[in-house]
């Protein structure tokens, strides 16, 4: 894999070391054109006639396809659409209605909040007595009993990192009669992941992190092929019909995973996600993690040499780790912001957690290096220590 012959397809800021690629992905120079032909000669001259003339329609799949190759997922079984929050309702209200009998949603308490909340209005929105169990994220493994219907989580985990192991997790799920809804908003384009090998159920995630398909760009939903011609679609919207443009009074479900669309698919947003996809179709993944451990490796020596104040909130253990490291500090919200105001971008996480991404695809170890020796000044040197940065924004 040459680095640097993908780092040349990015747009970045000068001055900026960006470490937040887990957060939104920076913008692919081939992504601007490619919008731009999307809104002239597309949307510009086709008018509604894009959407067979230049494919939109086909796209969803297509692009799922494309996603479905980083993540092990057979072609045929992913598909892109709406947010991620919705993907997880949709994964677990299916899962659940393949487990009639049973009450339990079996979640761990370092969760992104959004799966947790959805999860919550899923089972008011059903009325059936369902109920959200979190444990421990190191308790999972012990606590998959014959009452759990579905075990929902997030491979890696938002804040610190620390990775479940999929493939073991199935298993036990499995032998507990239980089925499996993966969250790999941390895992698509951060770490290889073997879909198929692990015999996920279920799986869900975003192009906007890692992906680089920019803010608002839509999510994506696997369903394994055992079950996708049965699963009974909670969101039952006109493009997941078996014949949308028969307009018939009554929802039908499409075949296999078609039924996992919803409704009018984001056509600009995916012209950006076509763009950056073309970049990750030359990338090998299993050479990516190799340089992603590199890269956190180096950047935890560098902070445990560097900044004595500062603790580890990931695995110190590479093999358990995602892409990312989260270090804690008690102003850890203006340590972060004298950092951007540095050029050093990474991201707040409460309570008091810096975070930072590594992305081998356009991040090196001269970045790394430069990013700790301007943490460390900020540290050494209180910098954070003013009133400006102690004042939260929206987005932290
Ligand atoms: C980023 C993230 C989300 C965000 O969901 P959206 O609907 O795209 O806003 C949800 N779950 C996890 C685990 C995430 O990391």
């Amino acid at each position: 894999m040459d680095f640097a012959a993908t780092k040349a397809l990015f747009h970045l800021p000068k001055g900026v070391i960006y470490l937040d690629g887990n957060s939104l992905g920076p913008l692919p120079k081939a992504a601007a054109a490619r919008i731009a032909r999307a809104v002239g000669d597309e949307w510009g001259e086709m008018l509604i006639t894009g959407w067979n003339m230049a494919g939109w329609m086909a796209q969803p799949r297509a692009l799922g396809d494309r996603i479905g190759r980083l993540v092990g997922a057979p072609p045929g079984y992913t598909v892109i659409g709406d947010t991620l929050s919705v993907k997880v309702y949709q994964a677990l209200a299916a899962a659940l209605a393949l487990r009639p009998g049973r009450k339990v949603i079996l979640s761990d308490t370092g969760n992104f909040p959004s799966d947790l909340y959805m999860a919550e209005g899923l089972i008011e929105g059903f009325g059936r007595g369902h109920v959200l169990k979190t444990v421990d994220p190191e308790e999972v493994a012990t606590q998959i009993g014959e009452d759990v219907a579905v075990l929902m989580l997030t491979e890696v985990d938002y804040r610190t990192g620390r990775m479940h192991d999929m493939a073991r997790l199935t298993a036990r799920a499995h032998a507990a009669g239980a089925l499996t809804v993966w969250d790999l908003a941390h895992s698509a384009g951060a770490i290889p992941v073997d879909l198929t090998g692990a015999k996920a159920d279920f799986a869900v995630g975003c192009t906007y992190k890692y992906l680089n398909a920019g803010p608002g760009a839509p999510a994506f939903i696997y369903v394994a092929p055992e079950h996708a011609d049965t699963v009974r679609p909670a969101l039952s919207g006109w493009l997941g019909h078996d014949a949308p443009f028969a307009f018939e009074p009554h929802y039908r479900p499409g075949t296999g995973i078609e039924r996992m669309r919803v409704g009018t698919p984001p056509v600009l947003q995916m012209a950006a996600l076509e763009a950056a996809l073309d970049i990750w179709d030359g990338v090998d993944m299993s050479a990516l993690r190799a340089r992603s451990i590199e890269l956190t490796e180096l950047f935890i020596a560098e902070v445990d040499a560097a900044c004595p104040s500062l603790t580890l909130n990931s695995p110190r253990d590479p093999a358990l780790r995602g892409s990312q490291v989260a270090l804690r500090h008690p102003e850890a919200y203006a340590v972060m912001q004298a950092l951007i105001a540095r050029g050093v971008i990474g991201d707040f996480r409460a309570p008091d957690n810096l975070r930072f991404g590594f992305t081998p695809l356009y991040i090196g170890a001269a970045e790394v290096r430069r990013a700790v020796r301007i943490l460390a000044d900020i540290l050494d040197n209180r910098l954070w220590d003013v009133t400006a940065y102690k004042t939260r924004a929206t987005v932290t």
